[in-house]
């Protein structure tokens, strides 16, 4: 058996440690006889699964109890529609475009009211995050959504918006649990956990309970009604049960390594090993604004689409792969995940340094 250092923006690398636990526990998990994916959603087994799921994630994030947990399906993009159909009493959002995500969220709330674009950074292919400290946000606005760490572009919000006292929803679809976050900012914070949890068709919303409420859009369907699946512990219905079971043990492993201040300050070492490379380097360049810099998802060019290809194509030769960049905006992109060893970055360093000498 032979891993890769695996760059892709998502689904992505998850620990080693999950993997292997996951593989000894699949044909009987915990003497049940049976693999979690074939017990019931009800059984016992199954109900401190997810029990200690939840548990686990409120403590690493310090969620407080007026917040409720849901672990859903539908993937990130299901909640460009759910929050505006849950959320939009008055029928007016504003909304902050710092990205692909954020526009077809800002797309999706159109349908459903009037949603309007407050501030942008398309004007330099979002390259930067705009500041956000006077926004003209709206008198009668619902909520105030952004995409905190835009997975395409590599920029991450350093500071949250002022939103001027209206609620704050933000998609962490990318950073979620990178680093520590002060929850009681925010309304909604959600996320699908495949870029930095666990395996896609499991999306996680944390929101506050005054936020959830039978008073949704006329016409909003029972599985897309909040409070349906906050009423049930997430047990409405079967719920993504073996998703849900690999992001507990990733929460459990994430407690291990010291939680998310730990996590932060490992993924900055991470992310300064190639942002230092990429200040310096003549051949390839970072594409966003230091001041806007993720410190999960890192663009980078040549500025010669031949060489780019040239390096994406070497680089998977050499155990270093997805690091082609999104279709949208060509180059590469190194994704930098918790999960990703610094061994990982390293490496890729190394091999940029070596194609810079011998293309340059
Ligand atoms: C990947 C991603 C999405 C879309 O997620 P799906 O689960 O595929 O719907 C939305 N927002 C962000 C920030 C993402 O990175």
């Amino acid at each position: 058996m032979s891993r890769v250092y695996n760059f892709s923006a998502g689904p992505a690398v998850l620990p080693e440690e999950v993997l292997k636990e996951a593989a000894d526990e699949m044909l009987d998990y915990q003497g049940s006889g049976m693999s979690v994916m074939e017990m019931s959603h009800r059984s016992k087994v199954y109900d401190k699964i997810i029990k200690d799921a939840e548990a686990d994630l409120r403590e690493l994030m310090n969620i407080p109890d007026n917040y409720k947990v849901l672990f859903l399906q539908g993937g990130a993009s299901q909640q460009f529609a759910m929050i505006p159909m849950n959320l939009m009493k008055n029928r007016v959002a504003d909304y902050i475009v710092t990205g692909q995500w954020a526009k077809k969220a800002y797309q999706e709330a159109q349908k459903y009211g009037k949603a309007n674009c407050i501030a942008s950074s398309a004007d330099k292919t979002f390259s930067y995050i705009p500041d956000c400290s006077d926004l003209p946000v709206s008198e009668d606005a619902d909520y105030v959504y952004i995409c905190e760490n835009n997975t395409i572009y590599g920029t991450k919000f350093k500071e949250l918006p002022n939103t001027k006292g209206k609620t704050l929803v933000a998609d962490v679809s990318s950073c979620f649990l990178s680093e520590p976050v002060d929850v009681t900012k925010y309304g909604v914070i959600y996320g699908g956990v495949q870029k930095n949890i666990g395996p896609a068709g499991v999306v996680i919303v944390i929101i506050r309970e005054d936020l959830i409420t039978e008073d949704v859009l006329p016409g909003t369907p029972t599985m897309l009604t909040y409070k349906t699946h906050a009423d049930a512990d997430s047990l409405y219905n079967t719920p993504p049960c073996y998703g849900i079971y690999i992001c507990g043990k990733v929460f459990k492993w994430l407690k291990k390594r010291g939680g998310l201040a730990a996590m932060k300050e490992y993924n900055e070492k991470k992310a300064a090993i190639l942002y230092d490379y990429l200040d310096q380097s003549k051949m390839f360049h970072g594409t966003v604004e230091p001041a806007s810099r993720s410190l999960m998802n890192v663009p980078f060019v040549t500025g010669d689409k031949d060489l780019d290809a040239k390096f994406v194509k070497e680089a998977e030769a050499a155990g270093l792969v997805n690091l082609k960049g999104h279709r949208t905006v060509g180059g590469m992109r190194a994704s930098i995940y918790n999960a990703m060893p610094i061994e990982g970055v390293e490496a890729l360093v190394a091999f940029m340094k070596k194609f810079e000498e011998e293309n340059l």
